[in-house]
């Protein structure tokens, strides 16, 4: 596969707000830095998380909720564009109170007790992500 070559920008921590949405206080750093594109990593601890499972057979997400206070021990993903605005896909690995571990892809409702986020901003080609029919899913396209 080709891959798409970018260099990177400027790189930036922040701290995220407690009690704010994970994800979403994570494209504000990006948007209100007009970033559009760019990698993070971002560890912390949250109050409750949403995630999902994608379904490779039946091509759907299955969300639940890990509803109990829990280490973010990582969380990666990357910011690019679905229909002209930033679109962030994040993964997350949660830490519980028995050490054992519980994660998906992220989603809106996972709320923060304490985050640190590490950014990378890209300079380079715009990807947007556009629907793909083998897999389902909004994947990068040129
Ligand atoms: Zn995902």
């Amino acid at each position: 596969m080709n891959p798409w070559f970018y260099k990177p920008d400027k790189m930036f921590l922040a701290r995220l707000p407690h009690d704010g949405d994970l994800l979403l206080s994570i494209k504000n750093v990006f948007k209100e830095s007009g970033i559009q594109m760019g990698f993070f990593t971002a560890i912390g601890a949250v109050k409750t998380a949403h995630v999902a499972f994608y379904d490779q057979r039946t091509k759907t997400y299955t969300d639940f909720i890990i509803d109990e206070p829990a280490e973010i021990l990582s969380c990666v993903g990357n910011v690019s564009e679905v229909d002209g605005d930033i679109s962030v896909h994040a993964h997350i690995t949660l830490g519980l109170k028995d050490g054992t571990a519980k994660g998906g892809h992220l989603l809106e409702g996972t709320i923060i007790f304490a985050s640190e986020l590490f950014g990378i901003a890209l300079d380079g080609q715009r990807l947007e992500r556009r629907f793909d029919d083998i897999t389902g899913l909004k994947l990068w396209s040129s």
